[in-house]
């Protein structure tokens, strides 16, 4: 889908004529992320930014020494202006760039920041990066690799989710193991807690979005002993792309913008519950109280009832309550 923005002016009526001029200008999203050493981060980021601002671009980049994880948005000619110039770099040669829907409009501004990681898994010391990539990751399944590791191994094949256990509840691999985590920083301490010690001679495949998170996660449990570890190329993404409904993958892929969710086809499974008359949703609303803005699943009749339009937390209904009836 192309985001549309209709830029219409009017001139001024000039005797008899009404002039109009209309010009119709695409916008789009980038997203990408390349994990190669860099020397000198600070130089790349003042690079990127100058680079973003003299092209319009808006959103969100972080440089480390591990490499690049970004999403930008703008004008089409600009996006890819910037995909070009960006891969002249000699490290970011041959990055892949997704292109999703949107603009500008989709970020409040441009941010262009060197922080130690550009996943925050806590593994900046850890983590080891050359010119092909992380270092010692899991071997890099396509989506038929995925489906055809199935065929031959059968239930010995775990799929362990590599994202934030919301973003599980509607929609995740079938039968896949689901850590207990609220952040990535949370991974390193699930991973060595013991629980998941009987899947360490099991092949396991892990998975995530696009496939960033399960690089890092990958390497990290590789180097506590899981033996055979796989990650899913371009992530859930790709393999939605490739299968839809009619593979592994139930449900709907969260995703960190706007639309909070999307599907693969019209036929997706509705795995989540709305938290208070448990009809099936696929969409997170922040709770009614403004100091807590948890995200759980509602379904829009509860969502729209100033009533339950909360969490779940009694704390949080009592104060919803205490400000409607104030009001
Ligand atoms: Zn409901
Ligand atoms: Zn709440």
């Amino acid at each position: 889908m192309w985001g549309v923005v209709i830029h219409q002016a009017r001139l001024p009526v000039v005797g008899h004529c009404v002039l109009g001029l209309i010009s119709v200008a695409i916008s789009k999203i980038l997203l990408y992320y390349k994990f190669t050493p860099i020397a000198d981060p600070t130089a790349v980021m003042l690079w990127q930014r100058a680079l973003c601002e003299s092209l319009g671009l808006t959103g969100r980049i972080l440089i480390s020494k591990h490499g690049i994880n970004g999403t930008v948005g703008g004008d089409i000619a600009a996006c890819k202006r910037y995909a070009r110039v960006t891969k002249e770099y000699p490290g970011f040669k041959g990055m892949e760039f997704k292109w999703s829907e949107g603009g500008a409009d989709d970020f409040p501004r441009l941010s262009v920041k060197v922080r130690d990681e550009i996943v925050a898994f806590g593994a900046a010391d850890e983590l080891e990066v050359d010119a092909h990539g992380v270092v010692g990751g899991g071997v890099h399944l396509k989506p038929e690799e995925v489906n055809k590791l199935v065929e031959e191994r059968g239930d010995d094949v775990v799929f362990f989710d590599g994202r934030n256990a919301m973003e599980a509840e509607i929609g995740r691999f079938r039968g896949a193991i689901v850590p207990d985590v609220t952040t990535t920083h949370d991974f390193i301490q699930e991973i060595e807690s013991g629980k998941y010690d009987d899947l360490k001679d099991k092949p396991v495949i892990t998975y995530c979005t696009g496939g960033i998170r399960c690089e890092i996660l990958s390497a990290l449990m590789k180097n506590r002993g899981f033996n055979e570890i796989y990650q899913i190329d371009g992530g859930i993404v790709r393999y939605g792309e490739k299968y839809g409904n009619k593979g592994l993958w139930e449900g709907s892929l969260y995703v960190f913008d706007r639309r909070m969710h999307m599907e693969f086809g019209t036929d997706a499974k509705e795995l989540g519950h709305c938290i208070h008359c448990g009809t099936p949703s696929n969409k997170f609303e922040h709770c009614g109280n403004e100091d807590c803005r948890e995200l759980r699943l509602m379904c829009p009749d509860c969502y729209d009832n100033p009533e339950t339009r909360y969490c779940g937390d009694p704390e949080c209904l009592n104060i919803i309550h205490a400000n409607l009836h104030a009001e």
